[in-house]
């Protein structure tokens, strides 16, 4: 077993990240060490970079969309999700969340489990200080404590394949899985990033009858179009009107059954409320962060009969059927083409900035290179 492990370390909000060296502790039984073949830089990365997630302890390894392979195994056998025991040398991803405490009101009586509050969330919520430290993917080895819930990756997935559905895919089968998806609808879709992506293939899957993507940046619709998207339209270069006119004839003369959200921009709400057809139904869940008011008429939402829906955080059920489509679906979608920029640990910065400027569609961090 590996002794040291370099890690890119966020030391405080807004500070340059550092590379540090970590000891790697020994496992206890139930624990993983996790050689980090491909950490995710996220969206909420960034946001963590700039401290604007309330609660996040610094200093903080970030990276919390990890796939690897097995290095070492404690004491006491280890299962993945499917019951198998698993081997060093196996490729595995896993939940970010490591722990949800399944004893306080939200797990058990509002059954909303990703509102625990004791949840704990690789590279996100656990403190570089405290033991294991290894707690993030930006780093070379991960330490996986007992009771994180791992899941094999299937043999023709690459590590690439696997990491560009990142945590969008499991927000997106969570999205999903709260609208009222079935085969034969019509679906429009706000915002060709990662997540409206994965929404896209769960509704081409499902047996949608069209996916319409709307976005600004040509580029990300041309990747919906690679996709399979039935049609697309561009937001900067037509009106809202001729949006509404657009998705009214693409849907048969009464606009999309089913809206989803996934911009990080508020100024898509009204819009979306504007697109849905009467009676159908909107599902938000891309206002992760707090980018302040719009302006809603309330009465086109209850004129509409709208069906609203809103999503927060992933299950583990989430990430086992995201990995599954993917899996299913390798050969009919180009998943591997969302990884647009490949960072060295040593990297780490530019890759955050990357990502920032949305230079990339997915950037992943290497810390053993290709
Ligand atoms: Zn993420
Ligand atoms: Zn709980």
């Amino acid at each position: 077993m590996p002794k040291t492990s370099r890690a890119a370390v966020v030391p405080e909000p807004n500070a340059d990240l550092i590379i540090q060296e970590f000891e790697i502790p020994e496992l206890i039984p139930g624990a993983v060490l996790l050689k980090v073949a491909n950490s995710g830089v996220c969206g909420t990365d960034c946001h963590l970079w700039h401290g604007k997630l309330a609660g996040v302890p610094y200093p903080l390894i970030l990276g919390h969309e990890v796939v690897g392979t097995i290095e070492s195994i404690g004491p006491k056998p280890v299962k993945d999700l499917d019951g198998n025991v698993l081997k060093v040398g196996d490729r595995v991803g896993f939940h970010d969340v490591t722990q949800t405490c399944f004893s306080c009101y939200y797990c058990l009586i509002a059954k909303a489990p990703t509102k625990c509050p004791n949840r704990k969330v690789y590279g996100i919520t656990m403190d570089a200080t405290q033991f294991p430290k290894l707690i993030g993917g930006y780093s070379e080895y991960l330490y996986l404590s007992p009771g994180t819930h791992i899941i094999k990756i299937p043999d023709h997935v690459s590590f690439d394949g696997a990491s560009a559905v990142g945590c969008a895919m499991p927000t997106a089968v969570h999205t999903v899985l709260r609208s009222p998806m079935r085969w034969g609808l019509n679906v429009a879709i706000q915002g060709s990033g990662p997540v409206g992506l994965m929404i896209a293939v769960l509704a081409m899957v499902s047996g949608a009858s069209t996916v319409t993507m709307l976005d600004k940046a040509k580029n990300r619709l041309e990747i919906a179009k690679k996709f399979g998207v039935t049609d697309t339209l561009n937001i900067g270069e037509t009106t809202l009107e001729e949006r509404k006119n657009a998705l009214t004839e693409i849907s048969g003369g009464h606009g999309p059954d089913i809206v989803y959200e996934a911009t990080g921009s508020p100024l898509a709400i009204p819009e979306g409320i504007e697109l849905v057809r009467e009676g159908g139904s909107y599902t938000i869940c891309g206002q992760y962060t707090d980018h302040g008011n719009v302006e809603i008429n309330p009465h086109l939402m209850n004129k509409k009969h709208l069906d609203i829906k809103t999503v927060w955080g992933s299950e583990t059920l989430h990430v086992y059927r995201g990995i599954k489509t993917v899996a299913d679906n390798y050969d009919r979608f180009p998943f591997e083409d969302l990884v647009t920029h490949r960072f060295s640990l040593d990297d780490a910065q530019k890759a955050l900035e990357a990502q920032e400027k949305q230079v990339s569609l997915k950037a992943v961090i290497k810390p053993h290179g290709d």
